[in-house]
């Protein structure tokens, strides 16, 4: 077993020089380099030998090792190739699989069933910076089997994962968030832990994914499509807004919003969970399946 010190930035030069591997900005790389701040990750993730993970872009491997080293089994997922033969030297361990491939064409269910039977599923990642949203989104959207979701990401999105109606870090990720699982953010992280340095710091964020979704609705596609549809374009109203990204005629939008007393002139970004529960259900009553969204 591999059991070189690969958050040391010696370590890590040397082995990503012999192998000709060059930082690629477009892919969000840039690699941890503090084994403190790996443990508190592994930690708040609360990985053991029951856990089966999945990390989302492994990178040169730090985080990686920290991970094979407490759980049963890991399943990286990593979309540069290039990393492969980086890989063959630093993440030589028996309990993991890594695949080269970007994760939102990755069938997480159909992963989890194959790979973690019996296992309790976390999702841990530092995760690229260019695809954070798609990537917290699908994860949410997708309802996996999973208990747990530790992500490091960049401190202005740890802050609109965490917001309150009314104020501009609130979107369609706070209220995805909130439906599925509860937040913590568990550190807030320098721009000095890695290589190379980014221009921001960083918060890790552990979401606790709820055995029940906060609100009931009756078809969760509706829901989310709904929240999006409030948030796509800011400065529209809410009834302009739904209209326009669910391709729905105003009145129809109309009648729902006063069905669920709402103001059609109100921004999406002051609404609440239940309030877009109650828009959503409402929806649902109102078309009829040919306007179905
Ligand atoms: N986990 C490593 C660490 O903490 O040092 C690397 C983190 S780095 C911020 C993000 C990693 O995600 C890079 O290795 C990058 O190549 C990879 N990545 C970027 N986009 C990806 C995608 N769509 N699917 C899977 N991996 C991706």
């Amino acid at each position: 077993m591999d059991e070189k010190k690969l958050y040391s930035p010696k370590v890590m030069k040397d082995i990503l020089e012999k192998n000709g591997f060059k930082f690629s900005k477009r892919l969000g790389q840039n690699f941890l380099i503090d084994g403190n701040i790996i443990s508190k990750i592994v930690e708040a993730a609360g990985v053991d030998e029951k856990s089966g993970v999945i990390e989302i872009g492994p990178g040169f491997g730090t985080l990686t090792q920290g991970l094979c080293k407490k759980a049963k089994k890991v399943v990286a997922i990593e979309i540069d190739k290039s990393l492969k033969q980086v890989h063959k030297e630093t993440l030589n361990y028996d309990n993991i699989k890594i695949i080269y491939e970007d994760f939102m064409k990755i069938d997480v269910d159909k992963l989890i069933e194959e790979e973690f039977e019996g296992l309790d599923v976390k999702i841990v990642a530092n995760l690229p910076y260019y695809i954070t949203t798609p990537i917290i989104m699908k994860i949410l959207e997708e309802k996996y089997k999973i208990s747990k979701i530790v992500v490091m990401v960049q401190k202005e999105v740890a802050q609109r994962l965490n917001a309150q109606p009314g104020t501009k870090e609130y979107g369609a990720i706070t209220l995805a968030v909130q439906y599925r699982a509860d937040t913590n953010v568990s550190m807030i992280v320098p721009n000095t832990v890695f290589m190379p340095r980014p221009k921001v710091d960083s918060a890790v964020i552990s979401l606790d994914v709820l055995k029940e979704p906060r609100i009931v609705v009756e078809d969760e596609k509706v829901l989310f499509k709904v929240i999006k549809g409030s948030f796509g374009q800011r400065r529209k109203t809410l009834l302009n807004g739904l209209s326009n990204n669910l391709h729905l005629p105003k009145e129809l939008v109309k009648e729902v919003l006063d069905k669920v007393n709402i103001s059609p002139s109100i921004r999406g970004e002051t609404l609440t969970l239940k309030e877009f529960g109650n828009i959503s259900n409402e929806m649902i009553n109102v078309l009829d399946d040919e306007n179905m969204v």
